[in-house]
């Protein structure tokens, strides 16, 4: 370490932007600016590599350092043109942390060291206000006091409240010069109380308290969880910033404010800020006086002026500065500034948070204006930002009250009555009511009901539960598994803690948090979303002008196909909206739950005889034939994925208990006697079909060699629907796929099964269809089998949320409510492997199934339909691992596209 102080400002600036790493991202800026040659108060930053030594050597500094920071020290006096600790002519100095990334409000500061009973009077002869000096050195001591010397906040905060309340005022503002001079005499008596020591009066041992204190809140508790949580090594250490303080209440012509070179809402390309006169920067965000705007294109309140009115010049280098940071930063920025009697100094530049609306504009204008190329636009976009831009979200300007968090199942926001069954849920909905659909878990017998509500609530299930997966493919806000909430369906009542809930009373959700919230927060429709549902003409909307712009240059760049699942002709018209290239999944157990279907479904398992289950299913194959005509209409041209009928046949069957307790109830009536003979008929079928691990049972293809006919009909009613839509003139592009296969026998089976009724359907048609059969890999030994499945499949697609279940042996419905979340917590597991796929596990049984997929197959086409086929970094595994395509949701096929680009361009970097 050869090095350790780094000077800024003036001409003698030593760091630059791309030091970060030595002297954090405060300090780096610093430099840059100062490189720029704009104005920044000068001063010097303390090298990470000290913090490091100084943990190391356990609190002691390096030899050179006290001798360095003098030196730095004396610089900093003559570019300000004042002295530290002079009487006359007083230099004050602030001291703040920086490390390498921003750690808002996890390090201290340090602001008016210098001051002290001999230098606070040249200071107010300097500031010309005998209050706001004894305001600063009152502030000084509480602050140094509190961070550097230990002593509890509170203690100063008591006196503070006492004094006001002997004077009879409310606010700090409205103390006197004299008020705040006893002030500081009392605080200084509560330091030497409290520490036994008293409060430092020579300026250099404030300086070195205050970077003592600095270097010594890096390893804080409050900071090293901080960087547990966001993955920050401790051994980057913090940089120490030590800069000459000016100041923005320094009279009429001085000021201070905050700005983003861009408007940070709606991205517009304007000068967008807030300033104060004769104040300091925290009376800007402290709220109470109201900011001025910084320019009259911004003005809001004609009566209060703006920076461009009251001080033009001052406005005008402001202005270039903007320019100058922007083409420099190439990036909206977040910059603060000082006016301190007339001359124009700048605190800091970062980056600037933005809105998604305001990302995509950015982004998007900055490529037109030649500041960034596309590539660069698509890098920029976060994924979560997208997803922002497609669901409802909450009027920013209404506050949230949560009272319980689950799962951010399916993103968006809704609020509405509460109802606790999906039937009552079709009721009010029908009758345009808002509702939020209340349940323990769903099932598909309450999709009518999640059909019409704006949202939906479960108190049980996980990321891959029905709520889940239906609300998401719906694009339907849901917050699942949320263990915090007792549903009561009897009393019809959710309580959480005593907040009591009843039926008809408002919530709202935030699906994209996964909070829920008492009352109703009014929501606004994207306007996206209004345009793909037809609400609204794009060329209405900017906004979608700069998405299908950004868009575009996304398919130009990634190589991944997106397809999407989807049930029902409207989603898949929707996804194909978004950029939907095919289906990659249609699950068509969804289909066998409509009102006049679910009879015969069950007429169809009840059968006593092949015989009659044969009419059963040949009742089913008109209703089934109208479905996968919708969707290859819907779908034109494009390939579409049936997969074959595939959870346990209970699941269409009532429930065992509630059937129990009919037939209890009628025969207490006395009910007729046939009727219970039937019920309880049914009763005994529903117990021979009940299973103790379903989701391990008698579901996917073991159906499909159980019972033939249901596939085959399943089989029949596609070619059909092909084959009738070939003749009216479409070109449908199906591809059957069998579900959970574990050895190439059940394949075979079923395939050779599907294979005799294309070729049926075709002969009897007297039409070619271009079709494929597949399977999914959903099982570890079709993944370490893939090899032999592949000689019998066209085509995998990889059933990620059954692969994860069997990979883990965790149970898809049961382990996010009950110990996922302390795994999470205990970070046994970095995050739930049903949500971003587990690389390591799981995607190492896809690898491998790819691998020897392709060597029983040569070009044999590999997706994904798991949940996992439209979150970011599973997406970008996807394309590592080179897969054709992935598949996901309707309303996350942006985002699969968009992380589909950005896997490419992680390539090129
Ligand atoms: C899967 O298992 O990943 C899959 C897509 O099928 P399902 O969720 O319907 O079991
Ligand atoms: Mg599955």
């Amino acid at each position: 370490m050869e090095k350790m102080v780094y000077f800024f400002g003036g001409r003698s600036t030593e760091g630059d932007a791309g030091m970060r790493d030595l002297l954090g991202g405060k300090g780096a800026n610093l430099a840059e600016m100062a490189n720029l040659g704009i104005d920044v108060p000068a001063g010097f930053t303390i090298s990470t590599e000290v913090c490091t030594s100084y943990y190391e050597s356990k609190g002691k500094y390096p030899e050179k350092l006290r001798q360095d920071v003098a030196g730095n020290m004396k610089k900093m006096e003559d570019v300000m043109g004042a002295r530290f600790g002079d009487p006359e002519n007083p230099l004050l100095v602030s001291v703040r942390s920086g490390a390498r990334v921003s750690m808002p409000g996890m390090m201290d500061t340090v602001l008016n060291i210098g001051l002290n009973d001999t230098t606070l009077k040249g200071f107010i002869a300097k500031i010309g206000n005998e209050r706001t000096g004894f305001d600063s050195y009152r502030r000084f001591v509480q602050m140094y006091g509190n961070v550097v010397m230990g002593v509890r906040g509170e203690a100063f905060e008591s006196l503070l409240e006492k004094k006001k309340k002997e004077r009879g005022v409310k606010n700090d503002t409205e103390l006197s010069a004299s008020d705040l001079k006893e002030l500081v005499k009392e605080f200084k008596a509560v330091v030497k109380r409290e520490t036994g020591k008293p409060f430092p009066e020579k300026p250099e041992d404030q300086l070195w308290g205050a970077i003592g204190a600095v270097f010594s809140s890096w390893d804080t508790p409050r900071a090293v969880s901080y960087r547990k949580l966001n993955n920050i090594p401790g051994g980057w250490g913090t940089a120490v910033n030590v800069q000459a303080m000016v100041f923005g209440n320094m009279g009429e012509n001085s000021g201070t404010g905050v700005a983003f070179t861009r408007d940070p809402a709606t991205g517009e390309n304007i000068f967008y800020g807030e300033y104060l006169m004769n104040a300091q920067g925290e009376d800007v965000v402290a709220g109470i006086r109201t900011p001025q705007q910084i320019n009259i294109r911004t003005k809001k309140d004609p009566s209060l002026p703006s920076l461009e009115e009251e001080m033009p010049e001052v406005y005008k280098s402001l202005e270039d500065i903007r320019e100058k940071l922007e083409k420099h930063y190439r990036d909206m920025q977040d910059i603060e500034f000082t006016i301190q009697q007339g001359k124009l100094w700048m605190l800091q530049t970062r980056t600037g948070k933005r809105t998604a609306v305001a990302s995509i504009r950015t982004a998007v204008e900055m490529v037109e204006e030649g500041l960034i190329t596309e590539e660069e636009a698509i890098r920029r976009m976060e994924p979560s930002q997208m997803d922002q831009l497609l669901h409802p979200m909450f009027d920013p300007k209404f506050e949230k009250k949560v009272i319980a968090k689950g799962l951010n199942a399916s993103p968006g926001a809704a609020s509405g009555k509460v109802v606790f069954s999906a039937d009552e849920a079709d009721k009010l909905g029908r009758k345009g009511e808002k509702i939020i659909l209340v349940r323990l878990e769903t099932s598909p017998e309450d999709i009518h009901g999640m059909a019409v509500a704006q949202g939906i609530l479960t108190a049980r299930g996980g990321m891959t539960s029905h709520a889940a997966v239906v609300a998401r493919g719906m694009g339907k806000c849901c917050v699942a598994g949320c263990s915090a909430i007792n549903v009561d369906y009897g009393r019809e009542r959710i309580t959480v803690g005593d907040i009591e809930v009843k039926k008809g009373d408002y919530i709202s959700l935030d699906g994209t948090e996964g909070e829920v919230m008492l009352g109703e927060v009014p929501t606004i429709d994207s306007e996206i979303l209004r345009i793909i549902r037809d609400k609204m003409k794009p060329e209405e909307s900017p906004i979608y002008g700069y998405y299908s712009k950004l868009m575009s240059w996304v398919d130009k760049v990634k190589r991944l196909g997106v397809r999407t699942n989807a049930d029902t002709p409207e989603d898949a018209v929707i996804a194909r909206r978004f950029g939907a290239e095919g289906i990659g999944l249609t699950r068509t157990e969804h289909m066998f739950f409509g009102e006049e279907r679910l009879p015969v479904v069950r007429k169809m398992i009840l059968a006593p005889t092949d015989e009659e289950r044969k009419k059963a299913v040949d009742e089913l194959l008109p209703m089934q034939r109208g479905d996968f005509k919708g969707l290859f209409k819907a779908m034109d041209g494009l390939p579409v994925i049936i997969r074959l009928l595939d959870p346990p046949l209970h699941e269409f069957l009532p429930n065992h208990e509630e059937l129990l307790v009919e037939i209890t109830k009628l025969k207490l009536e006395g009910g007729d006697k046939k009727k219970i003979e039937g019920k309880e008929e049914l009763l005994r079928t529903i117990e021979k079909l009940k299973e103790m691990n379903p989701m391990l049972g008698h579901r996917g293809c073991r159906l499909g060699v159980t019972f033939p006919e249901v596939y085959r009909m399943q089989a029949r009613a596609i070619f059909e629907a092909a084959s009738e839509l070939i003749a009216e003139g479409y070109n449908p592009v199906p591809e059957v796929m069998i579900p959970l296969v574990s050895h190439v026998n059940e394949l075979r089976l079923t395939r050779k099964d599907t294979v005799e009724v294309a070729e049926e359907v075709m002969k009897e048609k007297g039409v070619r269809i271009k079709y494929m059969v597949g399977t999914m890999i959903e099982l570890p030994r079709a993944a370490l089998t893939a090899g032999e499945i592949a000689k019998e499949a066209e085509f995998f697609s990889y059933g990620t949320n059954d692969l994860t279940q069997t990979t883990f042996g965790f149970s898809r419905d049961d382990v996010e409510g009950k110990f996922l979340p302390v795994y999470i917590d205990k970070k046994v597991l970095p995050e739930n492997p049903f949500a971003v796929l587990d690389q390591e596990g799981v995607g190492e049984l896809v690898r491998i199934g790819i691998e020897r997929g392709r060597k029983g197959r040569k070009g044999i086409e590999i997706g994904i339909c798991g949940e996992h086929g439209g979150e970011p970094s599973s997406v970008e595994f996807c394309h590592r691992v080179g897969m054709d395509y992935v598949s996901c949701s309707p309303f996350r096929v942006p985002i699969a596209r968009l992380s589909a680009a950005q896997a490419v361009l992680k390539e090129r970097k």
